[in-house]
């Protein structure tokens, strides 16, 4: 298929192809879906294999970010970049302020945000060329680190799947087994543990998790040994992919609930889950702590009102796992069907929400330096 043919068949608003060569930039800008408001997503340095590769990417990545910021609730569009390249050896000053004008060259249709292979100082080069940025270092009056939020509601979640499964959302005397001892595991633990949650917790670093379990009063098992701990939940808070065919099958859990991005092998495998009568929590949702608190960033930043907004993930979750119940769907499809509904109802309240749009963008360019 032609790029425009693939544009049509996924209806994506806009594919930017960006070139410099006295800096070697080549990037490629998504925009999905700009109804609810400017396209956010994250820029991603990666070395494709192939140009083809770079364009399937993006144009996957922008299509879940427009699914992710309607579910979450925000006021935000969905889209994404890749630059090709080798961060670690191909990444200069001009070749992100390059990137920077050319995101500028968009006026705020799409705003960029940290992703794999940048850094915070990279979107602080960026701004000097765009106000259109997001994820910039702490003192810029930024959201800062989003594990805090994406754990917040990861929690959220696991509490909206105890609740649709059982009918109390407490977590005293469950069990929740965590895979992944990182960022987003260490602010997970915690607020399961106080919560009266007992936790098993496995990373590769098996030291890791020591440490983060010594801290917390929760157990270690090997990291092979998380998928068959009997629990209440299981947690992924670790890599992608590890749901699937071999693993889906030794779970003794009621839900799947965490932060890992792309938890399914493959899409079908949602279907699996499901036989087995596993819960599971679409990723794109119980993740969206972290874009919700970089879209507090907008009005300027304050914690306790991002953290607020988090915590409704709770409601948005229990309502994909009643309608997936009562249509008989998974609820990954529910979650989908859910963000276009959402999207469709905005068409018809678009013009008030161009004025949201046109204040929450002077927010950002208030800050060009
Ligand atoms: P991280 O890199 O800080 O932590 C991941 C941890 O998982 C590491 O300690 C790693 O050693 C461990 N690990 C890797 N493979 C493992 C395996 N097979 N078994 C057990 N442990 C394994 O990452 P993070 O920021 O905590 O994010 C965790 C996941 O959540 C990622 O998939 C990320 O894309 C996703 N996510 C994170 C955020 C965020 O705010 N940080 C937001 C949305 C989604």
């Amino acid at each position: 298929m032609s790029v425009l043919e693939r544009m049509v068949a996924g209806s994506y608003e806009q594919v930017v192809f960006c070139t410099n060569p006295e800096v070697g930039l080549r990037a490629i800008i998504a925009i999905h879906d700009t109804t609810l408001g400017p396209a956010l997503g994250g820029v991603r340095m990666w070395p494709y294999r192939t140009e083809e590769d770079a364009l399937e990417d993006v144009l996957r990545l922008a299509r879940g970010m427009t699914y992710k910021n309607a579910l979450a609730g925000l006021d935000l569009g969905g889209g994404k970049a890749v630059i090709l390249g080798d961060p670690r050896k191909d990444k200069s000053e001009g070749l992100l302020r390059a990137f920077g004008r050319c995101v500028d060259s968009l006026g705020g249709r799409y705003v960029t945000a940290e992703d794999v292979g940048m850094t915070p100082d990279d979107m602080e080069i960026i701004l000097r060329e765009t106000p259109y940025v997001t994820g910039l270092p702490r003192e810029y009056n930024s959201s800062g680190n989003p594990s805090v939020a994406t754990a917040a509601g990861v929690f959220a979640g696991i509490r909206a799947a105890l609740v649709h499964l059982t009918g109390s959302d407490s977590l005293e005397g469950r069990t929740v087994a965590v895979q992944g001892a990182g960022s987003v595991a260490s602010h997970l633990v915690p607020l399961l543990r106080e919560a009266g949650a007992r936790v098993i917790l496995a990373d590769v670093y098996r030291e890791k998790a020591e440490a983060l379990a010594a801290a917390h009063g929760a157990e270690v098992v090997d990291a092979e040994e998380i998928y068959d701990v009997e629990a209440d939940v299981f947690s992924p808070c670790a890599l992608g992919g590890i749901l699937n065919a071999q693993t889906i099958p030794r779970l003794r859990v009621r839900a799947v609930a965490g932060s890992a991005n792309n938890q399914l092998s493959r899409p079908e495998d949602v279907e699996l889950l499901r036989q087995r009568g596993i819960l599971y929590a679409p990723d794109f949702v119980i993740n969206a702590g972290g874009v919700i608190n970089i879209f507090d960033e907008f009005m300027g930043y304050d914690e306790s009102r991002a953290l607020r907004r988090v915590s409704r993930l709770y409601d948005v979750l229990l309502a994909i796992f009643r309608r997936a119940e009562a249509e008989g769907r998974d609820p990954n499809a529910v979650a989908e069907a859910m963000a276009e509904e959402r999207i469709a109802r905005a068409r018809a309240w678009r013009k008030p929400l161009r004025a949201e749009t046109s204040r929450l963008l002077a927010a950002l360019e208030a800050r060009r330096m």
